[in-house]
């Protein structure tokens, strides 16, 4: 932009230059005044004839004056017109560079050119800036520290080859985390935050490879408001960690996602769990956020207050992000206080419409309920085939149940919940009564993907796991049609979901040979979900897998609003790359691996 600058001054001052110039130059061919000469004597007076030559003279100079004027202006209003076409052309190449259309509000992805990223001499010569910065042992380029950076077992999309991470590094505080980006934006190194690494499309690939940020060393409580209900961590503690802290305080942090996921990466992806039915999803839970931005600025979102309506809502831009438009380094996290009394019921119904037509009434009748958990038939099957339950299980699609609230509150809401399951059918109703009940009949719930995986890889099968989330009254129709094409594709896979909420998973096992029958599967579940008036992510997040759903959930121009925000944020587009939305016209989609 300063060059912008630069050359329409250096554009005016040439036109005011050449202006001027050529109102010297007319000066200079004008007849100069002359000294008034003295006055003849009364006898020397010209003759009347010389006096009509002077006027000859001065009329052939005024036409020779007037073509050099109009060659002069003729030339001025073309180098004009040159110059300004030039750099109009100069100024929308800036503006398209920066995704930018002049006076429009969106960003299309045929409007940009492909990003350019450092080089290999640039690359190295940040890497050794960093290592200089961080210190040796906050660096690393060993194998291991590289494969667990770039790919995961249980993501749906794995990372091509050479996606890998050129290095990782391990900050220790904000500001280390603005050098850090500072270093990567002057030599234009892509930048991709890494927390726990449990998420599940493809969130984390280094498709550019560049500078993996983990934030392991940045893993602790700062301050616990115990008045107030809120809490500042660092991203790189985990949501099991916490509740661990908070336990004697009385308080839990309600999300709870796959196990090991970190603050950073809940943020990151927006994420939610079992307990979003009865209290929401990250985006309810986070208060204020410290981020770091592409070029190394640190912002805070807000303050602490429970409300605030000052301002744009950075923090909720920030949130499902997925590290594309700035690097969470604080979070100031709400609490909630400890139920006095818990239970887990477990109904099973012949069928799985009649499971989630359960889940919706529980929802239509407003019981509190804690947490409504579907497991379907095969689910079920897959857990006892695993055997890493105490107990066997009715192989039958199952409603795992959570209440939470006093003990006489509790008990009527599993009364409640129980005469609803069995107005829908349901064949067997169990709870618990202790604490040790509660954890063994929520452990089928809690082993149902490593189950899945588990089979699937007895099978030499790899598994790809997938999320919708519809209006909670089309939850029943989606997942039995889910279910039906399934079996009718011969697809081995189950279901498991947060239907008191709408949002279910479908783990779908496949392998070379059935890999496109997956791919159907997948692509007719996210249509429906979208049909419905649903979307194509529940929780899980877009990675990249999810990219072209998106657009056909939200329309091209909300995706090219989103497109905005973000070269309006990272104009170099180095944060995260090819997540959530595209970036590149000429990006090459690989296939699912
Ligand atoms: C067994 C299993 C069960 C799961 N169950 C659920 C579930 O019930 N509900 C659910 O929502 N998800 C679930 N998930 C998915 C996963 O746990 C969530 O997506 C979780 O939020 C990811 O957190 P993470 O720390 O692992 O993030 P990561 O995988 O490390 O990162 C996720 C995204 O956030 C970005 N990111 C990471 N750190 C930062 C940061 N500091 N600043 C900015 N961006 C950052 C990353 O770049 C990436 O795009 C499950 C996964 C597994 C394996």
């Amino acid at each position: 932009m300063s060059s912008l600058l630069f050359q329409t001054v250096l554009r005016k001052s040439t036109v005011q230059q050449s202006r001027l110039y050529l109102v010297r130059f007319m000066a200079s061919q004008a007849p100069r005044p002359r000294a008034t000469p003295p006055s003849p004597p009364p006898n020397l007076v010209p003759p009347p004839a010389s006096r009509n030559m002077k006027v000859r003279y001065n009329r052939k100079q005024a036409i020779r004056l007037l073509m050099i004027i109009s060659v002069c202006v003729g030339v001025g209003t073309l180098l004009d017109q040159l110059l300004t076409s030039d750099l109009q052309r100069r100024a929308a190449k800036v503006l398209s560079d920066k995704g930018l259309t002049e006076g429009t509000s969106t960003t299309q992805l045929s409007s940009l050119e492909s990003p350019e990223y450092a080089n290999a001499s640039a690359t190295a010569e940040a890497y050794a800036e960093l290592t200089t910065l961080l210190g040796k042992e906050n660096v690393s380029a060993t194998v291991d520290d590289i494969a667990s950076h770039a790919d995961s077992a249980w993501i749906s999309h794995h990372a091509a080859a050479g996606q890998a991470p050129g290095i990782v590094v391990f900050p220790q505080s904000t500001e280390e985390v603005s050098q850090i980006l500072k270093v990567c934006h002057k030599h234009k190194v892509p930048i991709v935050p890494f927390s726990g690494g449990t998420s599940l499309e493809g969130h984390f690939i280094q498709t550019r490879n560049g500078v993996t940020i983990d934030f392991r060393r940045m893993a602790s409580v700062l301050t616990l408001h115990e008045e107030d209900l809120d809490v500042v961590v660092q991203p790189g503690m985990g949501w099991e960690n916490l509740n661990e802290y908070l336990k004697p305080h009385g308080l839990f942090f309600p999300p709870d996602p796959g196990p090991g996921a970190e603050i950073g990466g809940m943020i990151g992806t927006g994420c939610s769990g079992t307990n979003a039915a009865r209290y929401g999803t990250m985006r309810e839970w986070v208060l204020s956020l410290t981020v770091v931005l592409a070029d190394g600025t640190i912002v805070k979102t807000r303050q602490r207050p429970r409300k605030s309506s000052a301002g744009y809502n950075l923090t909720n831009l920030i949130i499902g992000s997925e590290g594309t438009l700035g690097v969470v380094t604080e979070a100031t996290l709400k609490l909630a206080v400890l139920p006095q009394s818990t239970s887990i019921a477990v109904a099973t119904f012949p069928t799985i419409g009649q499971a989630s037509k359960t889940a919706q009434d529980l929802v239509r009748q407003g019981v509190p309920v804690g947490a409504v958990e579907l497991l379907d038939k095969e689910m079920m099957q897959c857990v006892n085939q695993a055997g890493q339950t105490t107990r066997t299980w009715r192989e039958e699609p199952s409603l795992f149940l959570k209440f939470g609230g006093t003990k006489s509150g509790v008990k009527e809401q599993i009364g409640q919940t129980k005469a609803i399951a069995k107005q829908n059918g349901s064949n067997s109703f169990v709870f618990a009564s202790s604490e040790a009940e509660c954890t063994e009949l929520w452990e089928a719930r809690k082993e149902a993907l490593w189950s899945t995986l588990a089979m699937g890889a007895d099978e030499g099968m790899t598994c790809w796991t997938t999320d919708v989330a519809v209006p909670v009254s089309r939850l029943a129709e989606v997942v039995t049609s889910t279910r039906e094409d399934m079996d009718k594709s011969g697809i081995k896979g189950t279901i498991v979901g947060h239907v008191g909420d709408g949002n279910f998973h479908a783990f779908i096992l496949y392998n070379d040979a059935n890999k496109s029958v997956a791919e159907g599967v997948v692509h007719r579940l996210v249509e429906r979900a979208i049909e419905m008036e649903g979307t194509c992510t529940g929780e899980h997040g877009v990675g990249m897998v999810k990219r072209p759903y998106l657009q056909s959930e939200l329309g091209e121009a909300t995706i090219d609003t989103m497109r905005r925000v973000k070269m309006a944020l990272d104009p170099l587009r180095l944060l995260n790359p090819d997540k959530v939305i595209s970036i590149d016209p000429k990006e090459v989609m690989h296939k699912l691996d």
